[in-house]
């Protein structure tokens, strides 16, 4: 029998949570009833160092409804650390665990296919957005040019998808293994490489509470997903730095030119043609640096290196 964990981050959820809670239940119940899960079961909520009655109701959940439990962390630590929180306590416990907000936006009528998939043998399943009607076109374009923007520098998200996942415990076991500080599901999960495939659903509208992620934490999140993932950035520093200093040539050219050509105020040509050849030379030498320091970044992370998918033994 399947044991599921559904991990669940809550910060400042109150207003959410009793609905949550029977919506959820009610699912894992019919679910039980089906066949497609074990009676160990659970709902794990990961309160995110809430300042409300989130714990409250967390811990009076667990005492009067069958499935719930929860951890809770000391701080504040941002939705991303919540759930890997989340998952490595569910890692030992589960057979498989799914991801999911507080809020219910991502439809839970999903979690049965995420199931059929896993028990297809596949590793990762991840929850992708059919239509992004339910946001507004600030959030929507944002994200939309976020994903674009992510592909280009080279970095493999799963386009629409947001953190509606369902990972096996090899996986997760697996996930336990980047140690790197500043988390990006989204970018490490597919790095994984195990089997994965996709669930398709419609994002519902927040039932109740307000959005916990303002545009503030939704920029600082999109710099770390592509300053965790992408060295990109110092190489386009060289480049530019090869583009200035052959302009510069071109640039002392046009100075000499005009010095013998006798158009000039004294000391110009000098001025002009070292400004561009010094400025082409420290942006290049910047890249270099930064080739170096993009060498470190990676090292430091110590990411592993490979994974085994499968071992054939006698
Ligand atoms: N969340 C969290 N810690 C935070 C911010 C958010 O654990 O610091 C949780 C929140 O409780 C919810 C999920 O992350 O379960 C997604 O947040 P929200 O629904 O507010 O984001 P949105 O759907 O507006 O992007
Ligand atoms: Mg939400």
């Amino acid at each position: 029998m399947t044991t599921l964990y559904l991990v669940v981050p809550c910060y400042n959820e109150e207003a959410v949570l009793p609905e949550t809670t029977s919506r959820l239940t009610k699912k894992l119940d019919e679910m039980l009833a089906a066949g497609k899960i074990g009676p160990e079961s659970r709902i794990l909520y990961v309160d995110d160092g809430s300042r409300d009655r989130t714990w409250m109701l967390i811990e009076k959940f667990h005492r009067e409804t069958p499935y719930v439990t929860g951890i809770k962390l000391a701080h504040n630590r941002g939705h991303q650390n919540a759930l890997l929180a989340g998952l490595m306590t569910a890692k030992d416990l589960c057979d498989c665990a799914i991801s999911l907000d507080a809020d219910l936006q991502d439809d839970i009528d999903a979690l049965d296919q995420f199931l059929d998939k896993f028990h297809d043998h596949c590793d990762v399943v991840y929850g992708v957005r059919n239509k992004r009607d339910t946001d507004t076109f600030f959030k929507r374009a944002s994200a939309q040019g976020f994903y674009k923007f992510m592909k280009l520098l080279g970095v493999d998200v799963v386009y629409n998808h947001a953190d509606y996942r369902l990972m096996s415990r090899r996986a997760l076991d697996a996930l336990s293994e980047y140690r790197e500080v500043n988390l990006f599901l989204r970018g490490l999960v597919p790095l994984i490489g195990y089997r994965s495939d996709y669930v398709y659903y419609d994002r519902q509208e927040r039932f109740a509470g307000e959005s916990k992620y303002p545009l503030k934490k939704m920029i600082s999140f999109a710099i770390d997903g592509i300053t965790s993932f992408s060295v990109k950035p110092l190489r386009i520093i060289s480049n530019l730095g090869i583009l200035v200093s052959l302009l510069s040539i071109v640039g002392l050219l046009y100075a000499l030119i005009s010095h013998f050509t006798g158009n000039t105020v004294a000391g110009w040509t000098a001025t002009v043609a070292s400004i561009w050849l010094l400025g082409g030379l420290q942006m290049l030498c910047l890249g270099v640096v930064g080739g170096y320091v993009g060498k470190i970044y990676s090292e430091v992370k110590a990411r592993p290196r490979y994974r085994v998918e499968e071992h054939l033994k006698k």
